[in-house]
């Protein structure tokens, strides 16, 4: 049994302040999870309240003193609850604050959620006499027991052995699927209220966090459910309804409740938010999001690229972390949209820009992931990094497979053309080209040149000085003139 957080004096500040901390490469001692090893964090409702050793940590693997500086190592952190006003929708909102309040301890920078987790722990925070997980476990106990008070017992055990965490992982993300299906045959129209987030706001202040059925949060942690749990338990937290309003425009997903809630959340930085919209007033993304997706001018397309891909670049020559840097920060980016993974699977995915026909490139691992929720009629049209490597090579790649962006995008839900398609637009404004285009005035008979007396100066059909005409084109010209000067020239 661990000590209690009377007993125990943990060698490490926690503090609000500490949210957003980063620890570099630089100043890392150990990181956990992240791109290179496995992680993951997990909550489980247990309803025998004797089944929880209360407080109590334990720890599958090396610790901290074990581990070499600079190494890289697997983490898994699963915590057990009870408490009479838990329910298993609960299980995903607990979750979720794993990383608030680890985010409070100096020295321990906690990102992401779900198997997506990257923790470091600084060297600072070693020198000062961190020297076990278990002393981290225990001070977020402390923090869960003190801020989610409906908690009454807890209990974790962390797993820093590859191959266990491995092993557990895949069980876990049995969990996370079966609560993300939960969603899938509710509907916006069929509820009177979404959900607020602000626990993003702490870094990302003007996020506006809208939770629906049809749209899980972008850090993938919250579905509506999840969200409506909350609010209830916790009526100060985080979470809120948003009671929907009128539908202004059922397609984008545009509600006069939502416009409110982004008026008064972002604090008058955004008067409306529309829900499946990528390019018009998209939702606003914080850093937390799962996917980031980018528009393509050059092919009217939009590409996807999600945190922990495997692939370095997209076709735009950007990696995730520049995308994401364009994404987040709680702003409304038109060009760019930060997302949950589930969202893929939502049947109102971005349909106000034409929905899947209107995905060009995808990370192949990103693809692969989300491989049933692509409409067959798209699965071959939607390139990767296989593909192709630019923008020319994705043109090209377009145009061989009739993508529908190269003709022009109908919407499938109402039949609407979305965009009149770039390949029709090009060799479009190429016949205009051709069709205005004047002759060369090589190909001009000199007589059909109107000509001036030799140095008269310049003008449509002048003279240049060696008696040969030089003809000036003006076109879609405006000219205005201040003041002409007439001269007699006297004749020699
Ligand atoms: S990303 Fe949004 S929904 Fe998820 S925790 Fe942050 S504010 Fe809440």
């Amino acid at each position: 049994m661990g000590a209690t957080e009377e007993e125990e004096k943990f060698p490490f500040d926690i503090n609000p302040m500490y949210e957003g901390e980063r620890v570099r490469k630089a100043g890392m001692d150990v990181e956990l999870g992240g791109q290179v090893k496995p992680g993951f964090e997990l909550v489980l409702f247990d309803p025998e309240p004797e089944n929880i050793k209360d407080g109590e940590v334990s720890l599958i693997g090396p610790d901290l003193e074990d581990m070499e500086e600079g190494g890289k190592y697997a983490y898994a952190m699963i915590y057990r609850v009870y408490g009479e006003q838990i329910e298993k929708d609960l299980e995903a909102v607990i979750e979720r604050r794993n990383h608030e309040y680890q985010s409070y301890i100096q020295g321990y920078m906690h990102l992401n959620q779900r198997g997506e987790i990257w923790v470091r722990i600084s060297k600072d925070a070693v020198k000062k006499g961190l020297k076990s997980l278990k002393q981290i476990g225990r001070a977020t106990i402390m923090l869960f027991k003190a801020e989610l008070p409906f908690i009454e017992r807890i209990e974790a055990t962390f797993i820093t052995d590859e191959e266990e965490v491995e092993k557990r992982l895949e069980e876990t993300n049995e969990i996370y699927k079966a609560r993300d299906e939960k969603t899938r045959g509710l509907h916006d129209e069929d509820v009177d209220e979404f959900y607020q987030c602000t626990l993003c706001q702490s870094f990302a202040p003007t996020n506006v966090c809208v939770v629906t059925p049809d749209r899980i949060a972008l850090c993938g942690a919250m579905s509506w459910f999840d969200s409506r749990a909350a609010a209830r338990i916790d009526p100060e937290g985080p979470n809120a309804a948003i009671p929907k309003g009128d539908c202004i425009d059922p397609i984008g997903g545009e509600y006069t409740g939502v416009n409110e809630a982004a008026v008064r959340l972002s604090s008058g930085e955004y008067d409306s938010i529309k829900l499946h919209s990528f390019l018009e007033k998209p939702h606003t993304s914080c850093g937390c999001f799962e996917v980031a997706g980018f528009y393509i001018p050059e092919v009217e397309g939009i590409g996807w690229v999600h945190r922990g891909s495997k692939v370095s670049e997209t076709p735009m020559g950007l990696p995730f972390s520049t995308i994401a840097g364009s994404v987040g920060g709680g702003k409304q980016v038109q060009g760019f949209l930060g997302i949950g993974i589930q969202y893929f699977y939502s049947s109102k995915f971005i349909q106000a820009d034409g929905g899947w026909r209107r995905v060009v490139w995808m990370a192949s691992d990103l693809k692969k992931r989300v491989a049933d929720a692509i409409p067959e009629e798209m699965k071959d049209k939607i390139s990767t990094e296989e593909d192709v490597k630019d923008i020319e090579e994705l043109r090209e790649f377009l145009q061989r497979i009739d993508h529908p962006v190269v003709k022009g995008v109908i919407r499938e839900v109402d039949g609407e053309r979305v965009t009149e398609g770039w390949a029709v637009k090009e060799e479009a404004a190429e016949a205009e080209a051709e069709a205005k285009a004047v002759p060369p005035a090589a190909q001009v008979p000199p007589a059909s040149i109107p000509r001036m007396a030799s140095g008269a100066g310049a003008g449509a059909g002048a003279v240049a000085g060696g008696g040969r005409p030089i003809q000036i084109i003006l076109k879609n010209a405006d000219i205005s003139i201040g003041k002409i000067k007439v001269k007699r020239k006297e004749r020699k």
